[in-house]
């Protein structure tokens, strides 16, 4: 392994990644098969998978949703209007959200509600005080989050709570400096994040923490970009997939974990972005439709999601864009007023 103290210059191949996945074809992505597949999955209410799903519908729903979305499908769900119904049935009554109707609110589907409300344009409906009030009893006085009153730390948990609040724009209602500064001391020697202070670092810690400080406003302040690009980068593995952690297999959904965190430290053109899309598009099911964590495994919502994520931050054609911090359609941020920095666009990049 290379010294990680001198970070790889970006390479002329891969800094154009962009300009090469643009001269991908929009028709290698089987949008038609996995928005169906995508439907599928929302209204088939007698699959195990249904069933066995329920402790997680609230994130399951925002998945499938936004990633119709970025296909350009949403108004495909013609029972948009029951879903939002059953979003808000979900509500706790002093506010926060559950994954399912009577389930008990935790920040983790709270933050899915309020994604799911923003995306569809519903966000008037949402009891905003109620909600900012629970995420705002979940702080403890060392600036950490639980993600319920039970109790659990975690650096996934600051990362909803910051992201939720701005979405309603009642991030005034916790101590952000004291949130910023628990992330903080969850960094490690390699330049990444664990889930509390000398947790080893993961990828999709490193987002939730890289997301979390951007929201903060101390990324910069924080984070050594090129250690952690570095680190990031490393998890490109021959196929061309990222995985997690080292020596650790390639999986579809670190396609989302690694790259945003890439390009909200501004080093997305470390990685080589025209083999990862290949590997994403070999994760494709040709039959059933969506994507799958490796090629040829199930398909699931969640990977689906995932993948074209992934894809849509490295500009793949027909996909909308989708912002690395909020991991909503750039075009809902925009909408909410929250677009304040403009991410590289692959065009003006050169
Ligand atoms: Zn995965």
């Amino acid at each position: 392994m290379s010294d990680p103290g001198s970070p790889p210059p970006p390479d002329p191949a891969s800094s154009s990644g962009a300009r090469v996945l643009s001269a991908m074809s929009a028709s290698s992505l089987d949008v038609a098969r996995h928005a169906s597949f995508v439907k599928r999955s929302a209204s088939d209410r007698d699959t195990i998978e249904y069933v066995l799903t329920e402790h997680l519908r609230m994130s399951g729903v925002y998945w499938g949703l936004t990633a119709m979305d970025l296909m350009g499908r949403l108004d495909e769900m013609d029972d948009l209007d029951d879903i939002i119904a059953w979003v808000l049935r979900c509500e706790h009554p002093e506010g926060g959200f559950g994954a399912s109707e009577g389930h008990d609110r935790h920040v983790l589907y709270t933050l899915s509600a309020v994604q799911i409300l923003a995306l569809c344009d519903e966000m008037s409906r949402l009891r905003r005080d109620e909600t900012a009030n629970f995420i705002a009893s979940l702080q403890l006085p060392d600036g950490s989050f639980q993600g319920d009153e039970w109790g659990e730390v975690d650096t996934r948990f600051t990362y909803c709570a910051l992201s939720c609040l701005k979405l309603i724009d009642r991030l005034d209602a916790v101590d952000v400096p004291a949130a910023a500064r628990f992330v903080a001391g969850c960094k490690n020697f390699d330049g990444g994040f664990g889930c509390v202070p000398g947790g080893e670092s993961h990828a999709g810690q490193i987002f939730t923490c890289v997301g979390a400080l951007k929201l903060a406003g101390a990324l910069e302040t924080t984070v050594d970009a090129d250690l952690l690009g570095w680190w990031l980068c490393e998890r490109q593995v021959k196929a061309g997939g990222l995985n997690g952690r080292p020596e650790k297999l390639p999986d579809v959904c670190y396609s989302w974990w690694v790259l945003s965190s890439l390009s909200l430290c501004d080093r997305l053109a470390w990685i080589d972005q025209d083999a990862l899309a290949r590997f994403i598009l070999r994760c494709q099911d040709p039959q059933k439709g969506g994507i799958a964590d490796r090629p040829d495994d199930e398909p699931d919502v969640y990977h689906t999601f995932f993948g074209l994520a992934g894809l849509s931050l490295m500009g793949f054609p027909g996909l909308k864009k989708i912002d690395p911090a909020y991991a909503l359609p750039v075009e809902t941020i925009r909408r909410l007023g929250l677009y304040s920095d403009e991410p590289d666009e692959p065009s003006s990049s050169e």
